[in-house]
């Protein structure tokens, strides 16, 4: 889940900016000036007894808001995030929203402030209040509006800087250089959540097929440097030429260029889950590349799961393989194989090991048909997701 509140005094763009972010995350939008205005068209007992105070320019006290908003979101609770404007509004008001998300289970991820000074507040709503039909939008009430969001709204910010979530923004600017700025504070946001998996196993324990199934349910990006390296020798590119002349040079392919290609993935990749990373690291050196690479990105492993086969099945699954067209150029000799499985004990079985102590790693059956297997990564992946 996605929870923003955007924060500013009436007049900041908050209800236009609104309006791009919920097209773009697909949020539930909550706006607690349009509820009651909407109480107030049913004339309920709320809205009775909000109007005069919004007239007035007032705040609504918390009592009324918290059956509004409580009432919203607990009729919403499959919403993709929630997007708030106008709330908080009060200190009171912000225990209020830790409670909410806390009964969804969820937590809100930034708040976003938009500063505008006071004047052009009051020459936005003033010419906004020519075409709205919003009684409060005069200049006696927008003073008042103004007044009860420095004493009393204002202060509020400092509960979100000590939580480390505030992000002020200069709301002065064009619509278009705002909402630039938002996307930004988002995409960083989103990034914290994504859900990043290393899958390891031996050559033949059917990391490659499952990580590719894994990435197609989940929406990962299927992060494999072996396909990456083919792609860009497929390509013609520059790098693709120096990867052939090592291939058949018989040298190893140096982690520059394994990063460079990492890079541009990352970089690349649009509307992911997350990252399912397949081959890669492969030793300690890359582990650390591979911590640097996401934290660069603003995010970092957040699963480590070993799919564990015997090696007599392993030594079984390559050989049968390499009868078949599937077979690969590393596949051909039983020496190639036994070299291959050694590759993996002593360079990258280190490196599991450094996951175990830093994170554990989860450790998958391999043995068994291809949908068992998958059924029980899944498993374990739908549960992260939910707790993400
Ligand atoms: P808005 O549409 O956000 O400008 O809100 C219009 C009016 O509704 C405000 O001036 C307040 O009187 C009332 N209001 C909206 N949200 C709140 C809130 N969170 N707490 C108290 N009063 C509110």
């Amino acid at each position: 889940m996605l929870n923003i509140a955007l924060f500013g005094p009436p007049g900041a763009g908050k209800g236009t900016q609104s309006q791009f972010l919920i097209e773009k995350y697909k949020l539930f939008y909550i706006s607690t000036g349009d509820l009651l205005r909407k109480e107030i068209a049913g004339k309920s007992k709320l809205g009775l007894e909000a109007q005069s105070i919004i007239a007035s320019g007032g705040l609504v006290p918390d009592e009324i808001i918290v059956q509004i908003i409580e009432k919203t979101i607990t009729e919403n609770p499959d919403a993709n995030g929630f997007l708030f404007d106008g709330f908080p509004r009060t200190h009171i008001q912000s225990y209020i929203l830790d409670g909410l998300m806390i009964k969804l289970n969820t937590s809100l991820n930034c708040l976003i402030s938009l500063e505008v000074p006071e004047e052009l507040s009051v020459q936005r709503l003033l010419e906004r209040g020519k075409s709205s039909g919003r009684s409060d939008d005069n200049e006696e009430v927008i003073r008042n509006r103004l007044k009860e969001y420095n004493d009393k709204t204002l202060p509020v910010l400092q509960y979100y800087k000590d939580k480390g979530i505030y992000h002020g923004l200069d709301g002065t600017s064009s619509i278009e250089k705002v909402s630039k700025k938002i996307g930004k504070i988002i995409k960083e946001e989103l990034s914290k959540s994504l859900l990043n998996i290393v899958l390891f196993g031996y050559p033949g324990s059917g990391r490659g097929s499952q990580g590719i199934a894994l990435a197609k349910k989940f929406g990962l990006e299927y992060v494999a440097t072996g396909p990456m390296l083919d792609h860009e020798i497929k390509l013609k590119t520059e790098t693709g030429k120096k990867i052939l002349e090592l291939y058949e040079s018989g040298t190893l392919v140096p982690d520059e260029i394994v990063v460079q290609l990492i890079e541009k993935k990352l970089a690349n990749s649009k509307d992911v889950n997350g990252y399912i990373f397949k081959g890669f690291p492969r030793t300690l050196v890359q582990s650390y590349i591979l911590d640097g690479l996401l934290k660069k990105h603003g995010t970092a492993i957040s699963e480590v799961i070993e799919i564990e086969v015997p090696t007599l099945e392993l030594i079984k699954r390559l050989d049968a393989r390499s009868k078949t067209d599937r077979c690969m150029p590393y596949d051909t000799s039983t020496s190639k194989i036994v070299k291959r499985l050694q590759e993996h004990e002593f360079k990258t079985v280190p490196v599991i090991e450094k996951y175990n102590q830093l994170h554990g790693v989860v450790k998958i059956d391999g043995v068994g048909s291809f949908d068992e297997v998958f059924d029980k990564i899944s498993c374990h992946i739908e549960g992260k997701f939910k707790n993400i």
